[in-house]
């Protein structure tokens, strides 16, 4: 596996490229978005890591003109701190995942991993599961044409579930999933989720349901009429 940093900070180009060796993949780190850009045209990655303040270009712009030339692989930007609109933008241009600086080296090997073994269905643009849809990019939840309408962490939760319809997310995930969006949230947030998704859900002909798997997490499972 192949991975493009673009990174614009020596030092932590030097730290990202020591821990992706070390997990046995190959890394390219460029300095600028001008560079990343021409290796991009020259070889196939497998996974970009993005720095969003680069010296010569935004870098939002880079990961919108790669989307725009269809190219799929997975996108992890990496951002300062606390800006959490910087995160929601390059969610919207079409990244898959962030990771706020300072971040440690494990969390970001584990973050790659995750998004490697879900790559194939990152591209859709439209989740689809039971009658529900969910266009990824503007976040829009519907079933039969009719919005759901469902607080941001819902959506975060639901499309957790989506993505892995049939099969058991696991609590410790899910409360993950949430956590990436800057604020704790204890098991019992995840519970109360889980039941507020489901009470909007069931106002829909979704045909699917958020089963609790006792102990272990939850299944989002079709359900047939
Ligand atoms: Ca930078």
């Amino acid at each position: 596996m192949r991975i493009l940093l673009i990174e614009d900070s020596d030092r932590l180009r030097e730290l990202v490229s020591e821990a992706i060796r070390d997990a046995g993949w190959k890394i390219d780190a460029l300095p600028t978005a001008e560079l990343g850009r021409s290796a991009l045209v020259d070889r196939e990655y497998d996974l970009l890591l993005l720095d969003l303040g680069l010296p010569d270009e935004d870098g939002i712009d880079v990961l919108k003109s790669l989307r725009a030339a269809k190219m799929q692989m997975p996108v992890l930007i990496l951002t300062a701190r606390g800006a959490i609109d910087e995160r929601i933008v390059g969610l919207d241009a079409g990244a898959d995942d962030y990771l706020a600086k300072p971040f440690h080296n494990g969390e970001l090997i584990a973050r790659i991993r995750a998004l490697m073994r879900r790559a194939p269905v990152t591209t859709m643009p439209v989740l689809e599961y039971g009658a529900i849809q969910m266009d990824v990019a503007s976040r829009r939840v519907t079933c039969a044409s009719a919005e759901i309408s469902l607080a941001p962490s819902e959506k975060d939760l639901l499309e957790l579930l989506m993505r892995n319809g049939g099969k058991v997310v696991g609590k410790a995930k899910i409360e993950h999933a949430f956590s990436e969006f800057g604020d704790e949230r204890s098991s019992n947030a995840v519970e109360l989720a889980v039941s507020r998704l489901r009470r909007k859900m069931d106002g829909h002909q979704t045909n699917c349901s958020i089963e609790t798997i006792r102990g272990v997490g939850y299944m989002m499972r079709q359900v047939s009429d």
